[in-house]
Order: structure tokens, then C-alpha cells, then sequence
């Protein structure tokens, strides 16, 4: 059994890449990905941990795509970080990730609403500081009644608090991956449809741009939409590729190589992916 998809500290998991290896080895997964969201920059610790260990050790990313409705994310497999506009590209959205939520405070304040960075990094934990924890800030003020009240009137589009953020197209996603001689897969293809014949007209613009494989297999998929994204993969000459979207702490129920307990990431998925890589 393998799993590449894994998140560490890095972005919003809670374990350090030594810690994810230690927690794959113990449940004898054979092949491990580190895939954090928008950077590569626990990749040489994740690498040095797998040296010399039983175990394939994948550089990856995961990027959020813009797409709607739904959302889009596209993991990168074997991306070398020096090659290519991937890290520029990467260190682009992180950017606008930090501006994003310092424009989105100041128009709170505007309205009137003293909430400050510190007070949402509060609610982030190890995560990410996004809307979310802006808004449980908003609760824990009193302005809002709950956090969905704080979306409805404040943070969600058309909202006076809204602000845009930066983000890759998915044909940018995928290029921005290849430049870094990666294969790009899309992630648990259920969260951008559920219509599969929707899914494979926008699988097929995908393969297009440049598109390599497909995460097939994963923690929240059922056995049904495992196979419907194994037939895609074959009709469209895909790899597969599957993990558990593990982030640790901050999701308990989810276990590393076995998701909610029934994930089984076959081996045989990994010298595919290898030979597509570009
Ligand atoms: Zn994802
Ligand atoms: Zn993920």
C-alpha cells in the first residue's frame, strides 16, 4: 500500500515531514508523496527522511485552481522546485494569500469591525490563516452570531468585506507543474462535479493542457467513484494515482495510508506515474 497525498506542517498538516515518514513506515506504506498546498518547501526535509529508507519517496504540491462552480485542486508529482516558473508561481499565491487577508481586515475595519491578523491567526492552529478564522475572530467579537452569519453578511462574494484572490487557471496549473518537469493530477475529481460526463468534457480539456493523471483513489471516495475515475483514466489514457489527503491532528478520524479505514492504495500505481514523468 502508498499514499501521495499528505500535507506536514509546511502548510496546513500538523505533523513534520520526519514525522510523516515515520507515521507511513510504521504502517509499512511503501511509497510516500508530500503534496502541501501551494509550496514545495518541506520537500528537502520529506526527501532526506525517506533516504535509505524501505520506502519511494515523491516530491509533490497541491494548487488550488481557479474553478467554478466547485473546486479545483491539481497535485504535482516529482516537481523539481529549482526547475522552471512553478516555485515563482507558488511564492505568487502565497503572497497573495497574506495581502489577501490583510485587505479583507482592513475593509472590516473600515466597517467598523476591530478584528486584527493576530486575533485569526489565533483560530488557525497550524493552519493557514484564511476566511475561516477571520470569521470565528468575527464570532468571538460579537459582531456575528456564527461563523456562516459572518460569511452571509461580510466575507462571502459580493459581500462588503469580499476580496479576490490570486489563483492559477487550471490550464496554468497543470503548464506551471510540466515547467517543473511534474505530472499534473487532478484531486479527488468529485469536489470539482459529480456529473461524470461533465467530468470527462473538462477531463478531456485538461489532458489538453497538458493534464497526466488522476487521483483515483481516496479517502472520501466510494467504491462507485473509484471505478467510474478508473474507467476515465483508461478512456483517456490517465495514470492513476490515490492517498488520503492526511493532515494529522487536524482531522483525527482520517488515518495515514487507510483514510477512514477502507483506503487501499495499491503499489502497482507508482512505476506508472514514474514513467509519465516528463
Ligand atoms: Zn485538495
Ligand atoms: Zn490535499
Amino acid at each position: 500500500m502508498i499514499d501521495l497525498h499528505l500535507h506536514s506542517i509546511f502548510s496546513d498538516g500538523s505533523l513534520t515531514p520526519e514525522e510523516l515518514v515515520a507515521q507511513g513506515l510504521k504502517q509499512g506504506l511503501t511509497a510516500l508523496a508530500l503534496t502541501d498546498h501551494d509550496t514545495t518547501d518541506g520537500t528537502a526535509r520529506f526527501l532526506a527522511a525517506c533516504a535509505d529508507r524501505a520506502v519511494v519517496a515523491m516530491a509533490g504540491v497541491e494548487i488550488s485552481a481557479d474553478h467554478s462552480p466547485g473546486s479545483m485542486h491539481m497535485l504535482g508529482y516529482m516537481v523539481e522546485p529549482d526547475t522552471g516558473d512553478l516555485e515563482p508561481l507558488l511564492a505568487r499565491i502565497r503572497d497573495g494569500r497574506d495581502a489577501r487577508n490583510h485587505a479583507i481586515l482592513a475593509k472590516l475595519n473600515e466597517l467598523g469591525i476591530a478584528v486584527s491578523m493576530a486575533d485569526a491567526r489565533a483560530f488557525a492552529g497550524t493552519d493557514v490563516v484564511g476566511r475561516p478564522h477571520i470569521a470565528r475572530a468575527m464570532l468571538e467579537r460579537g459582531v456575528v452570531s456564527t461563523v456562516k452569519d459572518a460569511f452571509d453578511r461580510y466575507l462571502a462574494k459580493g459581500k462588503p468585506a469580499y476580496v479576490d484572490r490570486v489563483r492559477l487557471s487550471p490550464a496554468d496549473s497543470i503548464a506551471a507543474i510540466r515547467s517543473a518537469r511534474g505530472v499534473a493530477v487532478l484531486a479527488h475529481p468529485f469536489t470539482v462535479t459529480r456529473d461524470s460526463a461533465a467530468l470527462k468534457r473538462l477531463l478531456r480539456e485538461l489532458v489538453d493542457a497538458g493534464l497526466g493523471g488522476i487521483e483515483a483513489y481516496y479517502s472520501e471516495h466510494t467504491a462507485d467513484m473509484t471505478r467510474t475515475y478508473l474507467d476515465l483514466a483508461k478512456a483517456l489514457d490517465l495514470v492513476v494515482t490515490g492517498g488520503t489527503d492526511y493532515h494529522g491532528a487536524t482531522t483525527p478520524q482520517l488515518r495515514i495510508g487507510t483514510g477512514f479505514g477502507q483506503l487501499r492504495v495499491p503499489d502497482e500505481l507508482v512505476a506508472p506515474l514514474r514513467a509519465r514523468k516528463p
